[in-house]
């Protein structure tokens, strides 16, 4: 499968970037669904010996412009695991008490425990994303951010934490086309926001930001993949690949059993 890895200190134009792609599924969404049903049956045996080892720690972050398919993907790629093994954290704009405190605060307290997996919906990184494109702070702090992320994550994967962080990558057009089909569908006015569309008009600023967040900030321990997303099936796939893949490189075991269960009888 192609790789969608950025590679540590390359430069990142995401024009070049087909959010489009399908690959080697050249558009067969049959194929790739009965794909994607074979890497969730996986997904949900290694979440499991993930949980029962207790050792290893998974942290995904997902970053997409507004409709980008963050909530969508959550729901499909994790639709079999044990929502015991699986914590989602939500970062919105930050709260009172967030704001009295440094920005990675929020953040430290929500990475997973060992067993664990923490998806996080938005992340630190709207920190030199929504925070840069409206000068929430000056430049000179938020340039630091991207060193002090850096050392952050790697403090985590130091410390037994495996870091992939997916942006899923849309263009102008299908935002348009899903925005449409939110305001169409009194259903899905409850996702609709007024400021979604100010956002739009701030397409290019945002580009550059996420460009510069790409370019800086994937590193060995904590890779980014620009996951193509127009395509619901085809993200789902690649995502379910990317995970089903690093898990199986953790060579995760069931826990043995210490008693010597051979002469147990139940009565
Ligand atoms: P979502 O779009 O993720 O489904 P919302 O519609 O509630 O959820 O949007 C959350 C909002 O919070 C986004 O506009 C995002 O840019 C904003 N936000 C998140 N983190 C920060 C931050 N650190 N500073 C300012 N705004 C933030």
């Amino acid at each position: 499968m192609k790789s969608y890895q950025v590679k540590v200190g390359s430069k990142v134009d995401l024009n070049k970037w087909d959010p489009d792609g399908t690959h080697s599924y050249d558009g067969d969404k049959d194929s790739a669904k009965a794909a994607f049903a074979r890497l969730n049956q996986k997904l949900e045996r290694f979440q499991e010996i993930l949980y029962a080892e207790h050792k290893h720690k998974l942290l995904i972050v997902l970053q997409a412009r507004d409709t980008g398919g963050k909530d969508s993907t959550i729901r499909r790629v994790f639709e079999h695991v044990n929502p015991q093994g699986v914590k989602v954290a939500s970062f919105k704009v930050p709260t009172d008490e967030e704001m009295d405190h440094d920005y990675l605060w929020r953040v430290h307290k929500v990475v997973p425990g060992k067993g664990m997996i923490s998806i996080f919906n938005r992340s630190h990184y709207e920190d030199v994303l929504v925070v840069r494109v409206h000068n929430l702070v000056p430049q000179k702090i938020w340039e630091k951010r991207y060193e002090h992320i850096n050392h952050f994550e790697e403090m985590l994967a130091d410390e037994g934490t495996t870091i992939l962080k997916f942006y899923l990558h849309i263009d102008k057009d299908e935002q348009k086309k899903r925005l449409q089909a939110r305001l169409e569908d009194p259903e899905k006015h409850w996702k609709f926001s007024l400021g979604d569309l100010d956002e739009r008009k701030l397409w290019g600023e945002y580009t550059k930001a996420y460009e510069t967040m790409l370019e800086k900030t994937s590193t060995g321990h904590a890779p980014w993949y620009i996951i193509p997303a127009n395509r619901k099936w085809y993200r789902d796939l690649i995502i379910a690949n990317i995970l089903v893949q690093t898990l199986e490189k953790l060579d995760m075991k069931y826990p043995e059993q210490t008693d010597d269960l051979s002469n147990v009888i139940i009565e």
